[in-house]
């Protein structure tokens, strides 16, 4: 009879508290990291340019999920590109989330700080040390904040095309993906229940309406982007970028053969895109207590460009390096309930980022460009150094052979990886 009472007991109270350790957790936190004052902007290779005001703020943006014993961090920065390097001091910083855990992922704005510490002909630097330590800072309080606030949640995923003018190819107007993919994280108690912590949005595009050359301070269209998923009721923002290489841009273009590239043009454009990750997420079923999976692999690249050589040698901001010529990086996939992810440490081209998409284990591929490293272009084989058009981007990756060790070993990783919940 007693062992009995213990038995009714302990299924009352034991098996409700475990369930309830293992259930799906989110929370997302933002800091906010425009200089002041502010300072030269960088759209690439090449001395900064100077600023002298700015349109919206830069952010770090971080989102955490967790289930049972797997917890992981996924930030964007509004920058160009984050290095390693500076990426290791946050995770350094951060609690309570194993450093392999943290995607930090760049949204490639053209209008933000040097984080590459680019040198000119003369071997020096403009890099502003003492922001980039500031913001990597910025980075790990932002997810220590959210990994405090983790609260039960449920997910809607879904990847879908986001209609309108907001992306093309610049070398090849079609050539490019129209997927957005979208996660959404929805809280399931509380204060917050049946409303959205926060909203990630995937998407390959070079936020460049701006650039480098106005002397303005910008997070481009990713700002109102932001904004726009905050005020419809989309809760925190992460952007993460997707394969978005040569020459995946904004869609600015104006009948005249013209450009529009001033801060309207980017509201348009972010809110656009805001709208139809809202609208393709909509209707996404919700996912109760989903999966969570996430795995790391490091990768090696031959640095094989002169250009790049030349810049790894030179700049302040120290990159780990495998050997002689060689560079290593940190290549992740997560499995978040139905959405299979991967990141990209550099800018694929788009074919690129099909291929893999084809190859994941998925109907809802994600891929984070940009993300954990950005090492310039990655062309497969046989379009580096080919059309006069690849030109630019093949002297800014890192050899012939960037975009095919990337995709054997995505490919690789894939088949070693768990599946993703099934779609229903
Ligand atoms: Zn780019």
């Amino acid at each position: 009879m007693k062992s009995r009472l213990l038995l009714f007991l302990s299924l009352f109270f034991i098996i409700p508290q475990v369930i309830s350790a293992q259930h799906f957790r989110a929370a997302a936190a933002v800091r906010i990291i425009t200089p002041d004052p502010l300072l030269p902007v960088s759209g690439g290779i090449g001395t900064p340019k100077k600023s002298t005001e700015k349109n919206g703020d830069l952010y770090a943006r971080a989102l955490v999920l967790e289930k049972g014993n797997v917890r992981i961090a996924i930030v964007n920065v509004d920058n160009l590109g984050w290095p390693a390097a500076l990426g290791n001091k946050s995770r350094a910083l951060i609690k309570g989330i194993a450093p392999e855990n943290v995607l930090i992922g760049a949204t490639h704005t053209h209008s933000g700080p040097d984080a590459y510490g680019f040198p000119n002909e003369k071997g020096e630097s403009f890099a502003d040390l003492k922001y980039l330590e500031h913001c990597t800072r910025q980075i790990a309080d932002a997810v220590n904040e959210a990994v405090k606030n983790l609260e039960d949640a449920s997910l809607k995923i879904a990847v879908g095309e986001a209609k309108g003018k907001i992306a093309y190819n610049y070398y090849a107007d079609q050539l490019y993906d129209p997927r957005c993919g979208v996660i959404q994280a929805i809280a399931t108690s509380g204060a917050k229940k049946g409303k959205a912590i926060a909203t990630l949005v995937n998407y390959a595009i070079h936020p460049e309406v701006i650039g480098s050359g106005r002397g303005i301070l910008s997070p481009d269209l990713c700002g109102p982007l932001y904004d726009r998923i905050e005020a419809q009721g989309g809760g925190i923002a992460v952007f993460m970028n997707g394969a978005q290489g040569g020459m995946v841009t904004a869609d600015n273009r104006l009948e005249n053969g013209k450009e529009a590239s001033d801060w309207n043009e980017c509201k348009r454009i972010g809110e656009l895109l805001a709208d139809e990750a809202l609208r393709i997420v909509k209707d996404a079923p919700l996912q109760e207590n989903p999966q969570l999976y996430c795995t790391a692999r490091k990768i090696e690249f031959p640095v094989d460009s002169e250009i790049m050589r030349y810049i790894l040698k030179k700049s302040p901001i120290k990159n780990n390096m495998a050997g002689e010529n060689r560079i290593a990086t940190q290549l992740n996939l997560l499995n978040i309930g139905t959405a299979q992810v991967l990141s990209i440490p550099g800018e694929a081209l788009p074919n690129i980022g099909f291929y893999v998409k084809r190859h994941m284990s998925t109907k809802q591929p994600f891929l984070f460009g940009l993300t954990n490293d950005a090492f310039g272009y990655m062309l497969t084989k046989v379009d580096f150094n080919s059309f006069k058009r690849y030109d630019y981007v093949s002297r800014t990756s890192l050899g012939e052979m960037t975009g095919e060790i990337y995709m054997e070993q995505a490919l690789k990783l894939i088949q070693e990886s768990p599946k993703p919940q099934e779609i229903k």
